[in-house]
């Protein structure tokens, strides 16, 4: 099955000629025709799908099908991202397949000036790619017009979601025609979601790709047991024996990507953080000088690494599980993108031997430990309660939240025990941490 096949035409396989893709990827498959006869699809795909295509190049073919219902360029497409990353990258692909239509798009996020958005939405445009809660802070001062608006996209919907953007979303809808096309994609299928999209569309397509909740295939997995003050070590010395080239390594704050970021550019190992306190600068900086090999690592945070797309990614570190198992499967999904293979290797110390218990549940298979014999694990060592910055400090440990140590993900209070319930209290403290990162 070729692109040819699916009912885009020319000036759109010509752009995809050029990036070089040959056969579309199985959500390209389905979803793209389906969106052109204009039904509302609800799709289950992880990043690294190809899923942006498959969205935006039917979206494109659209456009060009139809005639704008006004004169005067109004809105007709809309995307809804969860980070200013992903919503910086989704414009870059419309641009790049809708290089050869007269489109215009523009791109709408927080951590920048208002003013030169709201001028480029007077001016007019076709389609706009904005994050929720700065779309609802125009829409608030009347600086965008619904009501022409064919197509609603919300991307990483589940993401969206865990960030508490749901009532942002609920208010830009009335704001929208009810007469519209509207896709829904997300990794994973949790009964919120289910809800939304029950309220959102009408009959839809359901698109299904990989199995839900199960990690690409072709990422190879590893964790290695390590002592918690001996990860950075560790770390360092994966990335100077194996020369690793290109890591993203990912940590549960802000604060840890930070301090991480410090002690690797000491060892000699060049390296750049990347997290919501960062301005929009430094993120776009960091990720530009990453993508070109100027620096090694990338340290992030999970939401600030959403959406980061780069092509054939070799590896991943997980320095430190995640709260949230989905969120394992999203870090992961950075590399082995579209058919390549990837590497992800996750340290893991004696204290979060209960998230990766909940994390192999939620893949439903066991993740491969490999031993390294100078790396390991003290046994005298005993489990501490994770704890995740803000919230949980003085529940577990005693620490207020403004004690040197708790930032540090550790409190003195002894058993993973209560991981569950931890998780779950960590997960809503995650809500509102990643708010504010968007
Ligand atoms: P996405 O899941 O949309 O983030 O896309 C993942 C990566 O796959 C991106 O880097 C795309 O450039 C790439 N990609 C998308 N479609 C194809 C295709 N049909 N063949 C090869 N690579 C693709």
């Amino acid at each position: 099955m070729s692109f040819e096949n699916l009912g885009l035409s020319k000036p759109l396989l010509r752009a995809v000629k050029e990036q070089g893709y040959s056969i579309p990827t199985p959500i390209q498959l389905q979803a793209i025709p389906i969106i052109i006869e204009g039904k509302d699809v609800l799709a289950a795909a992880q990043t690294g799908t190809g899923k942006t295509a498959g969205f935006t190049l039917p979206l494109l073919e659209k456009l060009s099908q139809t005639e704008p219902k006004m004169q005067k360029k109004q809105i007709r497409v809309l995307v809804l991202t969860p980070t200013r990353e992903l919503a910086a990258q989704v414009a870059q692909s419309i641009k790049t397949y809708g290089k050869y239509v007269p489109y215009t798009s523009t791109v709408i996020f927080g951590g920048v000036g208002i003013n030169p958005q709201l001028a480029t939405l007077r001016k007019g445009v076709d389609i706009v790619i904005a994050t929720p809660g700065r779309l609802l802070d125009i829409a608030g001062q009347k600086g965008i017009d619904f009501s022409a608006l064919e197509c609603l996209v919300l991307d990483e919907a589940d993401r969206m979601l865990d960030m508490g953007f749901i009532h942002d979303i609920k208010r830009l809808m009335k704001l929208m025609p009810h007469h519209r096309q509207t896709l829904l994609f997300s990794a994973t299928f949790s009964p919120e979601i289910k809800k939304l999209a029950s309220g959102l569309l009408h009959s839809p397509t359901l698109v299904e790709v990989a199995r839900q909740n199960k990690t690409a295939d072709q990422i190879s997995q590893v964790v290695h047991f390590v002592d918690k003050s001996r990860k950075r070590e560790l770390l360092s010395q994966l990335i100077k024996t194996k020369d690793w080239r290109q890591v993203l390594v990912f940590t549960r704050t802000k604060h840890g990507a930070n301090r991480l970021t410090k002690q690797l550019e000491e060892a000699g190992i060049s390296a750049s953080a990347i997290h919501g306190n960062k301005s929009q600068g430094a993120r776009t900086k960091a990720l530009a000088s990453f993508k070109a090999n100027e620096i090694r690592v990338l340290v992030a945070t999970d939401i600030a690494a959403r959406g980061i797309d780069i092509d054939q990614l070799p590896h991943v570190v997980n320095y430190e599980l995640p709260n949230v198992p989905e969120d394992y499967v999203h870090r992961i999904g950075r590399t082995g993108r579209a058919g390549q293979s990837g590497e992800a290797v996750s340290l893991v110390c004696i204290d979060e031997h209960k998230l990766l218990f909940d994390i192999e549940k939620f893949i439903k298979s066991d993740i491969k430990k490999v031993h390294i014999e100078a790396f390991t694990p003290d046994p005298n060592i005993k489990a501490e309660a994770i704890q995740n910055g803000r919230g949980g400090g003085k529940r577990q440990g005693g620490n207020s939240r403004n004690s040197p140590r708790s930032n540090s993900s550790h409190s003195n209070n002894g058993g993973g025990r209560d991981g569950a319930r931890s998780n779950s209290r960590n997960r809503n403290s995650n809500r509102n941490r990643n708010r504010s990162e968007g």
